[in-house]
Formats: C-alpha cells, structure tokens, sequence
C-alpha cells in the first residue's frame, strides 16, 4: 500500500511521519483547552486534548507540531483522507461559482449527481430515489418519517446496543443511557427495543446467538409489537457506537426475511459503516441484505456536512411534496466535495484498501489477544474493527483499562477511540489511505500499551 498520500492531502505535502516535540498536550494546546472550558458548553465531550492545525493521509498534526497517527478518521467519517485532493479540487470550485440557493428553492446538478450515484453504489438494482440531509441523526429521522408515511403504521423496531444519533427521535432509538440520553427525555413513543446477536456476549455461545436472537426479535415484534403495526426495523449491519458488533452470522437475513413477509420498512443505517469503510461499499452487502431504505453520512462527503436517505422509489415518494426536505440539505458545497470523495474512492479502490488494513491489522490483534487476557473479544471487518477488553478470566466488561490504554496511546502519538455499551471497546477506525508503516507503528503503540496494563 505504497501511498502517494502527497497528492491526496491537497496543499503542501504532510509527511507521513508520527513525530512528538512536546509532551501531550502541548503547552498552545493546554492554553486553548483553557479558552474552550471559558466559552465551549459543557456538554461537548475532548476525547484528546490537542488543538488541530492540519491534517492528510494517516496523520494529524497539532498546534503545537505533534504528529499523531490517526485512527479514528473523525469518527470513519475522512475515509478518503483529510483534504483529499478531489474533495478540495471540486469543493472549491463549486464554492466560486454559488455556495447555497436551497435545493428547494431553486435546485442544481451536484445535488441529482450524487442521489445517482447513491441508486449505483447502494446494494439492489431496483429503481431508487434519495433525499439529501446535514447529519446522520436528520437522515436517520426521515427515515422513520417516510417509513411511517409509507406503511401508515407507527411503531419503530430497534435494537440493544444501537446507535442512531442525538435528536430527540433518534435519542429515543438509540439504546444508551449514559452519556446520550441521560436526563434529555421524554422520549419519543412508539420505539421498541429487541436484542441484538452479539456473538461475544449470546448466553448459549456464539453458535446459536443468530438463530436464537431473530426468533426472540420475531416473537417480540409478533407479540408484543404487532408486525402490522410496525413500520420500520431500523438496524446498523455493523454496529458502530454500541462496541462494533458483527450480528452473528444469518442474523440479518432472517430479520430481512421476516421483514419482507410483514411488509415492513427494513433500514439498514450505514451512518458509520458505508462508504467503504467494512471492504465493502456497504456493509449490507456482506450477507446479501437489500435494504428497503439505507441512511448514510460520515464517509460520504470527505469531512462536510452531508447526509442521505436512499431507497426504493416507490417508498420514497409517498410522502407528499414539501413533506421533505430542510434549509441547507443537500448544499451545493457539501455535494461537490461527496462527488470528490467518490471520485477518490473508486480511483484508489478504497473497499480494497479497507481490505487490506484488516489483513494487516486483523492477524496481529488476534495475536495480542492471545498474548493478553484483557482482550475478550477481537472483532470487525475492513477498517472497521475493535478490541473488546475485560477483566482476565471472565467477560466483565473493563472500562478502567480500556481508559487507561487509550490515555497511553494518547501519550504516545496515536489518536485512538473507544466506544461501547460498557465503555470496555478500543475501536479503529484509520482513513483507508493510511500508510501501511503508520498502521505497523499504530499498533506497536498499542501493544505497548496492552503489556503495560
Ligand atoms: C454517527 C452515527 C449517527 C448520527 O450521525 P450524526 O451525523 O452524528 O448525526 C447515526 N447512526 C450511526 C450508525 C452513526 O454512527
């Protein structure tokens, strides 16, 4: 994976290089963190302390000239690299010409470009139509609107350990208290939750978890639900917030399946799992899944804000016109630079890459975990993959050392997040153009870490 990262970090070239030139955080970092404690909410989480000065290919450099390795992509979301080269190119040629009429309002091209590239690129050849949004949460929430509108029913299906943003709706669909939902409700009604296969954790074992979690999600919405009462099932193929979770295998087939027969609103949210990022375009298509609807944001746009609702034309153009829609969805400057990260996408090959990082990084995981008993559970697909750490001997979730280990990866260079129900997962999520001596390197951080807990 020889990468001329040179010409896809636009500007002057950012060597590929981690370098520490003062302890983390440096001293203009600690003055800033100051300024944003005096003027910042509270509310807005730092998972590390150090102020942005530029970014491209695998690194983040800071204000005080720090090179972090980056494995977290802004949260899979600069997939394609920060300021790759066609996102800057076509960005700031669409920011020249108009930066914003509304598309309703009075419409223009980049907008139909990239719904037609979404109908190209989203599992299925049926006919497809989207919607442009700002943010995954908004994507999410239309979702659930033109499903609701479609079916004429009300209930929405979701599942443990999902994550669909921090509306009050999608609140309401994700499953974590602290710190998404604590003390933000009342919710939203007519959400259900079911359980989720999470292999890791089933009681039976790994083996069974598939069958014996869509049957307990199928009785629940047939009994308790009522499955002519349920417009939507709305599911991460990989879940992303809650640990990413790999459903065990023909979990989500059967929940598809049952889906179809009951003729209801099957979303598959690829917020942080499309664009690439799993080896695949989309997650879905690991196991074949044709969503009726798939929302998507994160990778789509190379870092600006942008969002989609993509899916069946038919469910898609039930809702009445004027029934969509928002002031800046879909903006003209945002849809230049999602063009310029498909463009990058498909010329470097990027579900390839995505590939190639779990060959690299996969094996040598699995190889710590034999190593070091804190590591229950290895899991992921393409970059997309995580550490699931527990106290030794059991599967109690260890929340303490996975703080702990991401604060020495902190300390020494590398940007690495972590996520989970129990807080217990260190989650890697490098952009697919990273360097494979960054990756190399990343990881020995890592390892170090894990022998010093
Ligand atoms: C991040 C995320 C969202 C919310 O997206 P925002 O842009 O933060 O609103 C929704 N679903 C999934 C799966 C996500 O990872």
């Amino acid at each position: 994976m020889s990468d001329p990262t040179t010409e896809l970090t636009g500007g002057p070239a950012l060597p590929q290089k981690r370098r520490l030139v003062t302890e983390i955080p440096g001293p203009r970092s600690v003055e800033l963190m100051a300024r944003k404690q005096a003027t910042v909410a509270n509310g807005i989480g730092t998972v590390m302390p150090v102020f942005v000065r530029r970014a491209g290919g695998g690194i983040v450099e800071d204000v005080d000239g720090n090179a972090l390795i980056d494995f977290g992509s802004g949260i899979a979301v600069t997939s394609v690299g920060n300021s790759a080269e066609a996102v800057v190119r076509r960005a700031t040629e669409q920011l020249t010409r108009f930066t914003h009429t509304c598309a309703m309002v009075t419409p223009y091209e980049g907008y139909l470009e990239v719904c037609e590239e979404l109908a190209r690129l989203t599992p299925g050849d049926h006919a497809k139509k989207s919607v442009l949004l700002n943010s995954g949460a908004e994507a999410v929430e239309n979702a659930v609107k033109i499903a609701r509108y479609h079916t004429k029913r009300q209930a929405v299906v979701v599942f443990e350990h999902g994550y669909h943003g921090r509306t009050n709706l999608t609140m309401a669909l994700t499953a974590k208290d602290m710190p998404y939902k604590h003390g933000f409700g009342p919710f939203a009604p007519e959400i259900y939750r079911v359980p989720m296969a999470y292999p890791y954790r089933w009681l039976t074992g790994p083996e069974r978890c598939a069958e014996e979690a869509a049957a307990l999600v199928i009785e629940q919405i047939t009994k308790q639900i009522g499955a002519d009462n349920t417009a939507a099932i709305v599911v991460e193929p990989i879940l992303g917030e809650g640990g990413f979770i790999v459903p065990a295998r023909g979990f989500l087939p059967r929940i598809a399946a049952f889906a179809k027969e009951h003729g209801i609103v099957l979303v598959a949210d690829e917020i942080q799992s499309g664009f690439c990022r799993t080896g695949q375009w989309f997650a879905s298509e690991d196991e074949g899944l044709v969503p009726d609807l798939i929302t998507t944001a994160k990778g789509i746009a190379g870092g600006l804000p942008l969002a989609a609702v993509t899916g069946r034309a038919e469910i898609m153009d039930a809702a009445h016109v004027g029934g969509l829609g928002g002031t800046y969805g879909g903006n003209p400057v945002a849809c230049a630079a999602a063009l310029g990260a498909i463009e990058t996408m498909r010329e470097l090959d990027l579900p390839a890459r995505a590939r190639r990082i779990e060959e690299v990084m996969l094996p040598r995981l699995r190889a710590l975990a034999e190593r070091f008993p804190a590591i229950g559970d290895v899991r992921g697909r393409g970059a997309m993959l995580a550490i699931e750490l527990v106290r030794p001997g059991g599967k109690e979730p260890d929340p303490a050392a996975t703080a702990k280990l991401a604060a020495h990866c902190h300390r020494s260079g590398l940007l690495l997040l972590t996520t989970g129900t129990y807080g217990n997962v260190a989650r890697f999520l490098p952009p697919l153009v990273i360097d494979e001596a960054l990756l190399t390197e990343g990881l020995d951080i890592l390892e170090a870490g894990l022998a010093k807990l």
